[in-house]
């Protein structure tokens, strides 16, 4: 069958616009909008996450500041940092990459982001707003899974989503807001036992694995709804948790690259500047 490729771009370039005129009227009333990136240590993953922000916000205006610290920075040096930018009227949101190498606490440091200038929903409270079904916070992944669906007209009402991953960062959340949409969601992870068998039966399938072509074509339906959220590097390539074979037998697919990465990363522009 013809498969839908649901590429990023198209859904990235529809808030664009929205984006570039909330900053030019924040200018308007004086204020630059200013995002805080707080790298720790040297993973290449967060160097490169971030090295995209900054080229994404630059294309749109948005000023970065970028805040570096050694992996054996105190954990109480961090959170005291974060509280200045917190009351930094300069700083319009600031977003710590995820996750913090060990000892440092993820949770600690993502929950010392004040709610207001948190930019990918990692402070309990707006974790807990999410959950609760309040306000419009939510991660950036699983935002940019939502808009992806939605831009591409795919009905979720009803329909089986089986999301395969239960990360604070995108599995969870992102069974929660497919569950707000009214699909009947099943989350699957490490020992669930048959998962060929149960994502099978998925209408929508959301693969957040982190395990290069995990889901490949014989653990699919016919005209299943494919989001491909992994990003694996292979060979010093770019590969998702679903092997691309399945296009020819999904309805619809996000390949990797070029998919969700490209609007998790507007999403994280799109927060930043909502309230503008
Ligand atoms: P994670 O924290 O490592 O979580 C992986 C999840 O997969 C866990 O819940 C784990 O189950 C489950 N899992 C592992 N092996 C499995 C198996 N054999 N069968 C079923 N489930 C299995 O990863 P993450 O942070 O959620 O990220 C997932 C992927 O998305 C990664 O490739 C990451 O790079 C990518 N990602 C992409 C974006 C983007 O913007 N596109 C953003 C964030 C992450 P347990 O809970 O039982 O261990």
């Amino acid at each position: 069958m013809e498969t839908l490729l649901m590429k990023g771009k198209p859904v990235a370039d529809a808030y664009r616009e929205t984006i570039i005129a909330r900053v030019a009227r924040a200018l308007e009333k004086g204020r630059k909008v200013t995002l805080a990136i707080i790298v720790v240590g040297d993973d290449p993953a967060s160097h490169v996450y971030k090295d995209r922000l900054m080229k994404l916000a630059d294309s749109m205006g948005i000023y970065v500041k970028e805040i570096l610290y050694p992996a054996d920075v105190k954990q109480e040096d961090l959170l005291r940092d974060i509280a200045r930018m917190n009351h930094n009227r300069y700083i319009t949101g600031v977003l710590p990459m995820m996750p913090m190498p060990e000892p440092l606490s993820s949770d600690a440091v993502g929950t010392a982001v004040t709610a207001s200038k948190d930019v990918d929903c990692l402070n309990v409270k707006n974790v807990g707003d999410m959950y609760l079904g309040y306000g419009t916070m939510s991660p950036c992944t699983p935002r940019a899974c939502m808009a992806t669906l939605e831009h591409y007209g795919i009905e979720l009402e009803g329909r089986h989503a089986v999301v395969i991953g239960r990360s604070n960062v995108v599995g969870k959340p992102v069974a929660n807001l497919l569950l707000n949409k009214n699909a009947t969601v099943t989350v699957c992870h490490s020992k669930t036992k048959n998962l060929a068998e149960i994502t099978r039966t998925a209408d929508v399938i959301v693969a957040a694995v982190g395990k290069p072509c995990f889901v490949t074509p014989d653990m699919i339906k016919e005209g299943a709804v494919i989001v491909d959220v992994g990003i694996n590097v292979v060979d010093g390539k770019l590969v998702g948790d679903v092997d691309p074979a399945v296009v020819g037998k999904a309805g619809a697919y996000t390949p990797v690259p070029g998919g969700i990465g490209v609007v998790s990363n507007m999403m994280v522009m799109d927060l930043l500047t909502r309230k503008e």
